[in-house]
């Protein structure tokens, strides 16, 4: 049995911001890590994939983006080397290879076991990720056999698809990737899309998370939140990162050769059944996208800026077929793979302190979490609209170790 004062569980960056400010403080740590440091950038992600946030928003505490192409934005193998570089840079003491297979209450701490031996601490975080488990909907049982099923983090690319044409359930961040990338490979592509979030690439010249940074939308913190709720459960942003600041949105898709229609709502004798709601919904992400827009132009005038940026402009409307179907025949042949972008869910299975809820998710303030010295990283608008991106685990984290040092500091006293 090792002992330190506090464990993290994680290294990818909620794990490595929340280090370094420990460091700060000159509270002993360790990070278990089960793979290796930034393990879901390199094992669970698609080939392709690139970040959709610009490289200058991969900021850590101590640490800014100091390349070339501030403008740009990573693929995977360039932020699993950015995320590693921060690790040597702060001398993170990162245990690899070392799955935390249980964790329970001890007195005054916690005991964390590993496949590599125990450790008691006194205090805990888990910044094990929010996107350990793909979710898939239970009606997924009712795909007939000759299609195959599969989750984003099972996807590769579309050479490891099987021959014929490929559903995807889910128009967010992955599914509109996803369906941009298998159409282009020549594949029949059906995208199902409820609830989404639309945003140009680029607005009046500046990439929109510029935008979205400058007038405060992602510093929105979550004890001024009217329905915290809701918007930790938001759709993730219909956002691509390519070289050529593209926008990917429903209109692009559609003149690119992705069939799109509503959200999938059943499965039934071998049929898929499509919401009638896509009108309803496209209209809605074009309301908000244009509210999002009038701000950012509000913005503008009011600090007398209009001269530095180009003009203000709006997007024609999500267009929707009339005849958008309804329902499919999943036996006919058409579609050989189904890919459920539906979201992603932590994974606590080894987590045996009761501070679940019965959904499963931890019960927490801001990460501060209803057990002694316990904290949590990286969820959705955990303690603000950034708390699970990049660029905002360095604040997270700067909140989070001095309410842990304060935390330490009281029981010592
Ligand atoms: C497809 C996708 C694309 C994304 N794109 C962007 C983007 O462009 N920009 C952006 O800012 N954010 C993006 N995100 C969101 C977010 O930044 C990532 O999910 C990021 O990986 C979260 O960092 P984290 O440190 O909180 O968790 P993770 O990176 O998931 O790190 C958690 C670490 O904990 C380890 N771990 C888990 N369980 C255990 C255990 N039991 N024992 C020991 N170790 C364990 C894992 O191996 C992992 O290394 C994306 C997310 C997804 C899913």
């Amino acid at each position: 049995m090792r002992y330190v004062t506090t464990v993290i569980i994680g290294a990818g960056q909620s794990g490595l911001a929340l280090s370094r400010h420990l460091t700060g403080y000159s509270i002993d740590h360790v990070l278990l890590e089960r793979g290796e440091v930034a393990n879901s950038w390199q094992k669970e992600r698609w080939d392709s994939l690139r970040l959709l946030t610009p490289n200058w928003q991969s900021r850590l505490p101590g640490c800014a983006y100091g390349g070339a192409d501030p403008d740009g934005y990573m693929s995977m193998p360039e932020i699993a080397d950015y995320l590693k570089r921060y690790a040597r840079f702060t001398d993170a003491p990162v245990e690899v290879a070392t799955p935390v297979t249980r964790v329970c209450p001890v007195d005054g701490g916690y005991r964390v076991e590993t496949d590599q031996g125990s450790w008691r601490s006194r205090a805990l975080v888990i910044a094990s990720g929010a996107c350990n488990i793909a979710l898939v909907p239970t009606m997924s049982a009712g795909l007939p056999r000759s299609v195959v099923s599969m989750t984003p983090m099972e996807y590769r690319n579309p050479g490891r698809l099987p021959d014929g044409g490929v559903m995807i359930v889910g128009a967010s961040s992955t599914g509109v990737q996803l369906a941009r990338e298998i159409c282009a490979s020549g594949r029949d592509t059906i995208l199902c899309a409820g609830e989404h979030i639309r945003l140009p690439r680029v607005y009046r010249g500046r990439d929109i998370l510029w935008w979205m940074d400058v007038i405060g939308t992602m510093n929105m913190r979550y004890d001024e939140a009217d329905d915290l709720d809701r918007l930790r459960r938001l759709p993730s942003l219909q956002l691509i990162g390519t070289p050529e600041r593209e926008t990917i949105d429903l209109n692009s898709l559609r003149k690119r050769g992705v069939e799109v229609v509503g959200r999938l709502v059943g499965l039934r004798d071998g049929k898929a059944q499509f919401s009638g709601s896509l009108a309803n919904q496209c209209v809605l992400a074009d309301l908000k996208m244009s509210r999002l827009l009038a701000s950012i132009d509000a913005w503008v005038t009011a600090n007398r800026q209009d001269s530095l940026f180009d003009a203000p402009c709006r997007y024609e409307p999500t267009h929707v077929e009339p005849q958008t179907r309804l329902s499919m025949d999943l036996d006919a042949g058409r579609i050989k793979t189904v890919i459920w972008a539906t979201g992603y869910r932590p994974d606590y299975s080894w987590l045996d302190v009761p501070v679940l809820d019965r959904k499963g998710r931890i019960r927490h303030d801001g990460g501060v979490a209803q057990a002694p010295c316990l904290y949590v990283m990286g969820l959705p608008f955990m303690r603000r609209r950034k708390s699970s991106f990049i660029d905002g685990a360095g604040d997270d984290a700067a909140d989070l170790a001095a309410h842990l040092n304060c935390n330490l500091y009281r029981a010592a006293a």
